[in-house]
């Protein structure tokens, strides 16, 4: 299936349904886009069987689970874009034939994100045990979502400790800084370089979404710049910095929240203005520059 998601060719959803572990859930698309259809599903709408249930329920679809082996041209494969691969509801067995399918259809390069980076990292080790593999190969890339500094402490020394390749961060929507100099500055004794290959960030998008400040995402490019890491701007989500030629800003942001200017002053006195401009205006330049890198040293295509 095709995907506007710009890191990623297409998606594979063997798993629907999710439940929510923390801020970067709050405004979770693939819970709203799927109650949505449900809703209509009960209205009497004609739909796919999958929405008779809401997104709470974990759905597995074991009839998807060979898509991959009848795509033949190469391609990049986000896993699981409307679930979580490692929820608690997912049973070992079916992550196992999800994992067997990627070893086998190995000319895609698959993503595996996940916000469950503890039970990832025991089911991607008894994997490797079972399949007698060092680590994961090249083409299976495992990472986690890290939209402020909790995600970051939580999820991050689990991913380093999963034996893969190519593992990544999605600080996806970036919701505060985040200082990743105590991974980045670990080297692997085999390659020389940090543990983390690749670091995706945007700002959050959709009705509900929260203004990402400017300092936060230019700090992980910084970061990626210094310890030589691949690095992929998404977007700015729906807001830019105000720049003093716009009009009056409408809202600010600080480390700690944001708010409407005309109602509410910040408590802290450290904040940026920022305009909703819609995600589409506010594009995804940073410092006037797309940052389309890629862990095995590819680019995004141009549009
Ligand atoms: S883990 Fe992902 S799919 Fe699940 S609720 Fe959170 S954002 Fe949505």
């Amino acid at each position: 299936m095709t995907t506007a998601i710009e890191w990623t060719d297409t998606v594979w959803n063997p798993v629907t349904g999710c439940s929510k572990v923390s801020e970067g859930c709050r405004n979770c698309y693939a819970f709203a886009l799927h109650d949505m259809r449900h809703k209509a599903f009960q209205e009497g709408k004609r739909l796919p069987q999958q929405y008779a249930k809401p997104f709470k329920e974990l759905q597995l679809f074991s009839e998807r689970l060979e898509q991959p082996v009848k795509w033949k041209k190469p391609r990049k494969i986000f896993v699981n874009s409307m679930s979580d691969l490692f929820h608690k509801d997912v049973p070992g067995w079916f992550i196992k034939q999800v994992f067997d399918i990627m070893m086998k259809a190995d000319w895609h390069v698959y993503q595996v994100l996940t916000k469950r980076a503890d039970r990832m990292r025991e089911i991607v080790t008894a994997y490797l045990e079972h399949e007698k593999l060092d680590k994961l190969p090249p083409h299976i890339w495992i990472g986690v979502s890290v939209e402020n500094e909790d995600a970051n402490r939580e999820r991050v020394h689990h991913l380093v400790k999963t034996k893969a390749s190519v593992r990544f961060l999605s600080c996806e929507p970036l919701l505060g800084p985040i200082d990743l100099s105590v991974h980045l500055n670990w080297l692997e004794r085999d390659t020389g370089k940090p543990y983390i290959h690749w670091i995706i960030a945007g700002g959050e998008s959709g009705s509900n979404a929260r203004p990402m400040r400017q300092y936060w995402v230019e700090s992980l490019r910084d970061q990626c710049k210094e310890f030589g890491v691949a690095f992929f701007f998404k977007q700015w989500g729906e807001f830019l910095p105000h720049e003093d030629d716009d009009e009056d800003p409408e809202f600010w942001v600080t480390d700690e929240g944001a708010g409407f200017v005309h109602t509410s002053i910040p408590t802290d006195d450290d904040w940026d203005y920022m305009n909703r401009v819609g995600k589409k205006r506010a594009g995804r330049l940073l410092d006037g520059q797309e940052w389309n890198q890629f862990p095995d040293g590819g680019e995004r295509d141009a549009n």
